[in-house]
Formats: C-alpha cells, sequence, structure tokens
C-alpha cells in the first residue's frame, strides 16, 4: 500500500497495473503502426440493387499487425482517436481511397467512392482544405467522393455542422449519414443539414423479416429518405430476402456480406474487370 500524500492509502492493484501496462503497449504499437504504415484500405462494393453491380465501394481502414495479424477498426480506431491520431490516418485513407478510385474509374466511370471521417477530423479547421488538396492531387471528380459521418457526429453541435459540412460542399462532395436511424431523436434537426446519401444502419436490415414494429423501421427511415430528398444505401445485406425486400421498398442501393465483403484493392479490381465482362 502506498500513502498518496493527501492521507488516501491506495492499494496495489494487480488487475488494473496489468491493464495500464497493456494499455501502454496498445499505444507504442499504435505510434510504431503509424510511423511505419502499418495500415492498409480495403473496399466493400456498393451495388445497385436491380443489377446487382457495383456501383461504387466504401473504403474501410485495417490494421496490418505484425504479430496478431489483421485488425478491424474495431480493435484500433477508438485508441487512435484518443491518442489523437485519426485526424493522420483518416486523411492517408482518403488519399489511398481517391487515388485508387481514379484508376477504377479508368473502366468503369462514374465510380463513387465513400470515405468515413472521424469525429476529430470532423472538428479540425482544416478538414476542408484537406479534402481539396487531395481532390486536386488525385484528379478524383469532387462528386464521385461521398464523406460518411455518423448522425451523433452531426448532431453535437448542429449550427457548427452545418457550416463545416456546408463548406465540404462547395467543393462539389457529397455527404451521408452513417448508420442512420440509430439518433431518432434528432430527426427532426436533419432538414438542417446539408446532406446528400442516408445509409440505413444494418441492425434495421436485420430486423426487417421480423414481423414487430422494429421491422418496418427500414421501411419508415426510406420514407423518410424520400421526404428529405435523400439517397439512401442499405447497409449489412446479408442474404437475398432482405436483398428482395429492399428491392420491392424501391431502395436503389445496397451494401452487404451477401453481395461482397470488404476486400485489398487488387481483388476488387479483379472483381470489377469480371463485372465489366458481363
Ligand atoms: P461503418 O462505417 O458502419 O462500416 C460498415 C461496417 O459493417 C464495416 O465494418 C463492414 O465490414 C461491416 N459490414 C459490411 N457488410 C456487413 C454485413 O453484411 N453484415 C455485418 N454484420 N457487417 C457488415 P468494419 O470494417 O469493421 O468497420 C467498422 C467501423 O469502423 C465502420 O462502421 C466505421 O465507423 C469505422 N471505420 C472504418 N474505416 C474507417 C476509417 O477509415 N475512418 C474512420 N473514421 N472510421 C472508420
Ligand atoms: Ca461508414
Ligand atoms: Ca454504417
Ligand atoms: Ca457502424
Amino acid at each position: 500500500a502506498k500513502d498518496d500524500g493527501k492521507g488516501v492509502v491506495r492499494r496495489f492493484d494487480p488487475v488494473r497495473f496489468a491493464e495500464a501496462a497493456q494499455r501502454r503497449r496498445d499505444e507504442s504499437d499504435l505510434r510504431r503502426a503509424l510511423a511505419e504504415m502499418q495500415f492498409e484500405v480495403h473496399y466493400q462494393p456498393i451495388v445497385d440493387l436491380n443489377g446487382e453491380l457495383a456501383v461504387g465501394v466504401e473504403a474501410l481502414v485495417r490494421w496490418r499487425h505484425p504479430v496478431r495479424g489483421l485488425l478491424g477498426p474495431g480493435d484500433f480506431i477508438e485508441l487512435a482517436e484518443t491518442l489523437g491520431l485519426m485526424p493522420g490516418l483518416g486523411l492517408w485513407v482518403l488519399r489511398e481511397a481517391c487515388a485508387q478510385a481514379v484508376v477504377w474509374q479508368q473502366d468503369n466511370p462514374g465510380f463513387k467512392v465513400n470515405v468515413n471521417l472521424s469525429a476529430t477530423q470532423l472538428s479540425s479547421p482544416e478538414l476542408t482544405d484537406e479534402v481539396g488538396a487531395v481532390l486536386a492531387d488525385t484528379g478524383l471528380p469532387p462528386n464521385s467522393l461521398v464523406l460518411e459521418l455518423t448522425e451523433s457526429m452531426a448532431l453535437t453541435d448542429l449550427t457548427e455542422s452545418a457550416r463545416v459540412l456546408g463548406s465540404l460542399k462547395t467543393l462539389g462532395v457529397r455527404i451521408a449519414l452513417d448508420d442512420f436511424g440509430t439518433g431518432f431523436s434528432s430527426l427532426s434537426h436533419l432538414g438542417a443539414l446539408p446532406v446528400d446519401v442516408v445509409k440505413i444502419d444494418k441492425s434495421f436490415v436485420a430486423a426487417m423479416r421480423e414481423t414487430t414494429a422494429n421491422g418496418s423501421v427500414a421501411e419508415a427511415v426510406l420514407q423518410i429518405a424520400r421526404t428529405f430528398n435523400l439517397a439512401p444505401v442499405a447497409e449489412g445485406v446479408e442474404d437475398e430476402v432482405q436483398a428482395a425486400l429492399l428491392r420491392e421498398l424501391a431502395c436503389a442501393e445496397a451494401q452487404g456480406y451477401h453481395f461482397a465483403r470488404p476486400m485489398p484493392a487488387a481483388e476488387l479490381t479483379g472483381l470489377l474487370s469480371r463485372q465489366s465482362a458481363g
């Protein structure tokens, strides 16, 4: 036991000690990963629900960890955000994805690329200039880029978000609200944001075949999208039943394991060339 000088005796807690040590290891791991760029961008097709052809992709970051193998964002994004590393990593993903999209556009005119923005990116005063620089450097037509942000990020400070999104939109890019419907309380604010696309959260897609009220949320979200003149994209479509229900509801685009998993750029290039060969 140790006296902290305020008369409080703190006992050594082996669990907390181990957790703190692990956290420090994770931290230095992540900093090294960034210095050595152990990250990759994987791409998941976004398909036209009628033809089931890929009309674009969502860029999803991966960490090729030297010991633990391929890690998904769930394993590191939160820590990266806490350590202030996300604006840098996010910008790298953006640049990578835009450069790649330009290559895919050679054989697939109008091919779109969706890139996720983190909360710290959205609150950075440099964001619009950085996105503008990436577009200029890569030559990607601005209307081919869709920037995704979550409803909760956009709605914490509505006035400020509307200003930032407005500034991004002067570049000609499009804005998508991700995980749409999970923050329903703020629905009335939707009209205040210059948004073009809504991504229907996978939990609502999964619930669609239920006969409970929950099963109709996807349909309700599609109606809201129509009201606000937003293009809907359904997320997490895992089987043909869900795809058929979404088609019936006139949802134009979708994404999910039923069509394709996220994959490295080279694999997507293969998929696209098979697609254009018929
Ligand atoms: P998200 O933006 O909602 O991305 C969709 C997630 O759903 C991806 O997980 C994707 O692999 C997964 N998914 C796709 N189809 C299906 C399906 O049919 N069923 C199920 N159960 N899941 C499906 P992933 O790649 O693990 O990414 C998780 C989250 O991490 C993303 O959620 C996004 O919020 C964040 N993220 C990923 N890449 C980036 C990035 O570059 N920057 C930022 N700021 N966040 C990122
Ligand atoms: Ca997303
Ligand atoms: Ca999502
Ligand atoms: Ca999500």
